[in-house]
């Protein structure tokens, strides 16, 4: 069955109240020399200046315009989620509201996932106007995402993406987890995932809503995402084959420890004392690592095998 809608825009938004009537009046603008059927989707994430009132007033004057408003601030990637849930076009394009992101981009953007070339395209800031304590950090973020999961994207957390229907309805998106979207849309078997060049702009209204724990919260997301993806539904592969590794290097030390003393007893030596050889803390710290380690992966098989999407499959096709 057909959607009638060809086009979703979602728009996260925290206290934009400046930059929503610029933004909605040109996304219009763009949207309607494309002439397809489309819907913009504001989420509200829980603004505390009169961002919703500018919604409501450009609920008005724009029919498309749908309005959708957290009752507190839950962040970006809630937004999203509730965004991508409520979404009905066959192509969904995210942007922020900051006015960074031009909607001049949506036309292209829309032809790269309705031809069926890409399930999904991110957004390349290229050339970037954010302040060199953003951009840097974010280089390295972007090269350690880029090694970690095998995906050739110069900027995984532009604001500006856009996805085939199919994407967004099956990935789950918590957490700060929207930097890491490509990641999860990967996990989820959607392998055609590209990257356009795009226009970037300095803030112009208001401040960004994210400060310095953005590097800290971005840096242990990737680890969790990595290792989630990775890992979900099998975590022993990951401890089973740490612990076990550890375990025997443990092993070995004792091994060691033992044919050292043997040595001197078989040459009728006066043998040191096990215990003052430093080998012997190392055996005895590794051996408990690597029984611990094991532990844990057992207990994470058992949360596991409880979790409810434990036979939670991506179906492709069905005839
Ligand atoms: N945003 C949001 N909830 C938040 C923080 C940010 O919906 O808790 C929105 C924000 O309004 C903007 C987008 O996410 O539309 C990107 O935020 P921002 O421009 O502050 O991030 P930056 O460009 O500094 O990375
Ligand atoms: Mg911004």
């Amino acid at each position: 069955m057909k959607s009638t809608i060809e086009l979703s825009i979602i728009v996260p938004l925290y206290n934009e109240e400046e930059s929503l009537p610029e933004l909605v009046t040109w996304i219009d603008r763009v949207v309607k020399k494309m002439q397809i059927s489309h819907e913009v989707i504001l989420v509200d994430d829980g603004s505390t200046d009169t961002s919703w009132e500018v919604i409501k007033q450009l609920k008005t004057q724009f029919p498309k315009v749908q309005g959708l408003k957290f009752r507190r601030n839950y962040g970006k990637s809630a937004a999203l989620f509730c965004g991508f849930e409520v979404a009905k076009g066959d192509v969904v394009i995210t942007m922020d509201a900051d006015l960074q992101d031009s909607p001049d981009e949506i036309p292209e953007l829309y032809d790269m996932i309705a031809t069926q070339e890409y399930d999904m395209v991110s957004g390349w800031k290229q050339k970037r106007y954010d302040p060199i304590s953003k951009t840097v950090p974010s280089k390295f973020f972007n090269k350690t995402a880029r090694i970690i999961s095998g995906i050739k994207l110069h900027d995984f957390n532009c604001g500006l993406k856009a996805y085939d229907k199919e994407v967004v309805k099956n990935i789950e998106v918590y957490g700060e987890m929207h930097r890491y979207i490509p990641m999860l849309a990967k996990e989820a078997g959607f392998k055609k995932i590209g990257e356009k060049i795009v226009q970037h702009q300095e803030r112009k209204y208001g401040t960004t809503k994210f400060g310095m724990s953005r590097f800290i919260n971005g840096f242990l997301d990737l680890l969790s995402v990595s290792f989630i993806t990775k890992f979900r539904k099998k975590p022993m592969h990951l401890f089973g084959a740490l612990g076990t590794l550890i375990l025997m290097i443990g092993f070995f030390a004792v091994v060691y420890l033992g044919a050292n003393k043997l040595y001197y007893i078989y040459h009728e030596m006066r043998a040191p004392l096990i215990t003052d050889n430093p080998v012997f803390y190392i055996a005895l710290v590794l051996m408990i690592i690597g029984v611990q380690l094991f532990l844990a992966g057992f207990l994470a098989e058992l949360v596991a095998r409880d979790s409810t999407d434990r036979n939670h499959y991506q179906i492709d096709e069905k005839i």
